[in-house]
């Protein structure tokens, strides 16, 4: 394997949005609730999000801590005790060291990173941006092979050389550019501070969140979080001089009511802002499908090279 991967500047430029929980890996984290006992009692239960999608709507058996639903989700929220979506994380790639299926997007999240490719994470949990990241340099370093890391590392001095005029002699440690191609990717949790923060002062976001029903916020926030990417990939696309080129951006969820909003989003809206990105929505909700995942594809579909 070549040192520099000079054969990256004719790739086709495909960028890939994962949903995180039960896309990529399927995690142990409990939701915190409390469940009615027969002597009228309230008992502190942990739900697997597996059950609790099967008992949120049964207000009469249970309820979150003290009515509390912040207190229900803590553990999907960054700790001062535990590095909660690392450690979760850890526990997720372990299951499947010891054989257990991952999530339906796992290759696909492995192969984006072997290639080099940027990508998102978007999820509905509430970390932070670093919490996140970390996640992914676990991934990085228990899921690659070396021969795998040694590939990315390959490509990623390619694009730096070709996007970033990097000359021979002029790279980084390992290390250096490893961090330098994450801090080029995004990693948006919905529902932490941060992320809510630069929502609400974003002038479109503002008045949509304004007439969004409750049902509706976590959708527009997951919309918001795409559009910040794909914003991400055309900047980089126009500085390096590559808008004309084809570029395809991916995303993939096993929600159906995510899939469903995010492809009407891509429809209406960002297929006709992007008009050059072709947008392809893979829904990976059906576990009895082979590659686990369904492909709807929205955008420009008939532009030369494709
Ligand atoms: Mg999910």
């Amino acid at each position: 394997m070549s040192y520099v991967n000079t054969a990256v500047a004719s790739r086709d430029f495909k960028y890939y949005i994962f949903d995180w929980d039960d896309n990529i890996l399927h995690m142990p984290t409990k939701i915190r609730m409390e469940r009615l006992e027969k002597d009228g009692s309230w008992r502190p239960v942990d739900l697997s999000t597996a059950t609790f999608a099967l008992v949120r709507s049964d207000g009469v058996n249970y309820r979150p801590p003290g009515g509390d639903w912040q207190e229900a989700f803590r553990n999907f929220e960054d700790s001062p005790k535990r590095d909660n979506f690392l450690e979760d994380t850890r526990a997720a790639l372990a299951r499947i060291a010891a054989g257990e299926k991952p999530g339906p997007s796992f290759n696909a999240l492995r192969k984006t990173l072997r290639e080099g490719r940027l990508f998102a994470i978007v999820t509905a949990r509430g970390h932070s941006p670093d919490a996140l990241k970390r996640a992914v340099r676990l991934f990085i370093d228990s899921v690659l092979t070396d021969e795998e890391k040694a590939e990315m590392m390959s490509n990623l001095r390619g694009y730096r050389q070709w996007l970033d005029g990097v000359g021979d002699g002029e790279f980084g440690t390992d290390a250096e550019e490893l961090d330098y191609y994450l801090s080029m990717c995004r990693y948006s949790a919905v529902t932490y501070e941060g992320f809510k923060r630069r929502m609400a002062a974003d002038p479109i976001y503002q008045e949509k969140l304004a007439v969004a029903s409750t049902s509706a916020k976590p959708e527009l926030a997951k919309e918001f979080a795409i559009r910040d990417f794909v914003e991400h990939v055309f900047h980089m696309l126009r500085r390096s001089g590559n808008l004309g080129r084809a570029v395809s951006i991916g995303f993939s969820d096993d929600d159906k009511g995510n899939v469903k909003s995010v492809s009407s989003y891509i429809r209406s809206e960002l297929s006709k802002r992007f008009e050059g990105i072709k947008f392809v929505v893979y829904d990976t909700s059906d576990r009895s499908l082979s590659k686990g995942r369904k492909v709807c594809v929205s955008g420009q579909l008939n532009l030369p090279g494709f």
